[in-house]
This record gives C-alpha cells, sequence and structure tokens, in this order.
C-alpha cells in the first residue's frame, strides 16, 4: 500500500439480514482501525446476490449502523448499480485470454475433490482446455459460468491481525469463478473492483474471507489496482462453535437491544468480551477510540480464530 495516502475503511455488509454480534465487531474494528489513523469509512452495500439480498434489510443495515454510531462518511454505494464495472474488468480479462467458460455442475465440482471441514475446493482445472466445438455443444445443454485461469504462485501477505499468510493458487485454490452461470458477477470480481475504485486502503473483515484474500490481491494485480492492508477478525461463534449468524436471532441487533438496552452497553459488551476495551463498560465508538490500540488489539486477536459469545 502507498503509505502516504489517507486510510479508507469499509463496511461492506450484505443485506441478508440485521446485524449480530459478529458483523457489529467486525465494524467496530474496521471503524476504529481507520479512525484511529486519522481516516474515512466507505459504507457498501453488498447486494450482489439478488436472490439472498432483501429490500427491506438494505435500509435496516443502515439504521442498525447508524444506532450503533457506526457512522461512514462516504456511500452508500450499491453492487447494484455497478454491472457494467464489473463488465469492464470481466471483458478485459477476457480479452487477455485469462477466462474460460466453466459448464460443471455442483455435483461435479463435488466429486472431483470433496474439501475436507475448513478447507476450500480446489478446482481441477477439468473445463480449462475444452476446445471451441466442445464448448459450444455443451453452452446448447447449460449456461457457463466463468473462471479466471490462476498461475503456479505464491502469493504471501501480513495480515495486520493474523500475521504472515499464503497461498499457491493453483495448488490450495485453482481457476476460480468470476462469473456465475445465472449470470451474476462473482463476490471475488466485485470486491476488487469496488475496493479499488472506491480508494479502499483498509480492509477490515471476518477471518472466514482470510482464504479469499489471496484470490483478492491476485486480481488487483491484473486490473492494476493497489493492494490495500488487510485485518481479518476472529469470528464471534454461538455455543459449541456454531458461527453466529443473522439467523441467530439472540445476538441479532433488536435482541441485543433488549438485553443490553442501550447502544453503548452493547458496543461496551462487544468491545470488552474480545479486548478492544479493558472492560465491557458501556461506550460510543468514539469514546473507544480514546483506548484503542491497533498493536495490542492485534495481538490479543490472533491468539484465537473463534471467540464464544456471551
Ligand atoms: N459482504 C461480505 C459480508 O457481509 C463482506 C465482504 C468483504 O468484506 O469483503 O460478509
Amino acid at each position: 500500500m502507498d503509505g502516504s495516502k489517507p486510510v479508507k475503511g469499509r463496511f461492506a455488509p450484505s443485506p441478508t439480514g440485521r446485524m449480530h454480534a459478529g458483523n457489529i465487531f467486525s465494524a467496530l474494528v474496521a471503524w476504529l482501525m481507520a479512525k484511529s489513523r486519522g481516516g474515512s469509512i466507505v459504507l457498501r452495500i453488498e447486494d450482489l446476490d439478488k436472490e439472498r439480498s432483501k429490500p427491506q434489510f438494505i435500509d435496516a443495515v443502515q439504521r442498525d449502523f447508524e444506532t450503533l454510531g457506526l457512522f461512514w462518511d462516504e456511500g452508500p454505494y450499491f453492487q447494484h448499480d455497478r454491472d457494467e464495472a464489473y463488465r469492464a474488468a470481466f471483458d478485459e480479462m477476457s480479452d487477455r485470454g485469462l477466462v474460460y467458460p466453466c459448464f460443471c455442475t455442483r455435483a461435479d465440482l463435488h466429486a472431483a475433490s470433496a474439501p475436507h471441514r475448513g478447507e476450500k475446493t480446489v478446482y481441477p482445472g477439468t473445463c480449462r482446455h475444452l476446445d471451441e466445438a466442445e464448448k459450444r455443444q455443451r453452452a446448447e445443454k447449460r449456461k457457463p459460468a466463468y473462471r479466471l485461469i490462476v498461475p503456479d504462485e505464491e502469493i504471501a501477505f501480513h495480515d495486520e491481525i493474523q500475521g504472515a499468510y499464503s497461498q499457491n493458487l493453483e495448488r490450495d485454490c485453482g481457476d476460480f469463478l468470476i462469473k456465475r452461470s445465472d449470470g451474476a458477477f462473482a463476490y471475488q470480481l466485485a470486491v476488487v473492483v469496488d475496493d479499488a475504485e472506491q480508494g479502499i486502503t483498509s480492509v477490515v473483515r471476518g477471518i472466514d474471507l482470510l482464504c479469499s484474500t489471496p484470490q483478492q490481491m491476485y486480481l488487483q494485480s491484473l486490473v492494476g489496482a493497489a493492494h490495500p492492508t488487510y485485518a481479518h477478525v476472529p469470528l464471534i461463534v454461538a455455543q459449541h462453535g456454531r458461527r453466529l449468524s443473522k439467523r441467530d436471532h439472540d445476538a441479532a441487533l433488536d435482541a441485543l437491544l433488549a438485553r443490553f438496552e442501550t447502544p453503548e452497553a452493547i458496543i461496551g459488551h462487544i468491545a470488552g468480551m474480545t479486548g478492544i476495551a479493558p472492560d465491557c463498560s458501556p461506550a460510543t465508538p468514539e469514546e473507544l477510540l480514546a483506548v484503542f490500540d491497533a498493536e495490542q488489539l492485534s495481538k490479543t486477536l490472533s491468539r484465537s480464530e473463534e471467540i464464544p459469545w456471551r
């Protein structure tokens, strides 16, 4: 990253539900990281997935951020407005011969390489070498998705919380999807095009996206974008290590307000239990800035991938 640029972080919620403790935590760290460095925050609504994104949550999620005192400085931007920009990036990579149609079904992919728990599926390159006649023939029966050819190359970076991380794209990931068979551009492509155009220099998000980062860094190098800094925070998990999700109503914002009564009490509780603050006293994000120490927090958070919700 170019150190002379002002820091610009982001909130990038997918409007598939209300906010819950886990995404409040990562938004709070994103906000504190940016603000403690004199930076700003962009709000981007990631409504790329038309089936899962619900209009009522687009508004609700914004109100949730405001209720919590997590104010943004720019946006909201919407992914549904950005098809042209995604298409331009896609076409450019396609013109360079880096993209091919993939006709594999979900069942094909599963049969080719069933991933072990916690591992990602490595695409074995099944459709990479189809000739033109085969492509035409298959396209008559099935709309293809599109994959990006990845090099046999190690992509390494230093995560501000997790430390050193690297992946060999060919071995650990395989050619990955940049456009889905339903015509939607894939998350990896959209997020890179958006981060680049919106000038994002600092990405803070859940550790579940750590393994996507090398793919995104590779895409950044193809579209000529600078790499932002990355910080992946642990996930807040429900009892028995189950992931907290927007369906876990006990940790969703309404339930949190019922339990803690004020937004400051929610923020303070999450700050205390995650090590952002020394205790769980009620606080606004603004007040937490006074005690926030990015380096110290990184040390605390790097010790575990999950924090149990309590
Ligand atoms: N929209 C994603 C989510 O809500 C976050 C993507 C990102 O931060 O890159 O989980």
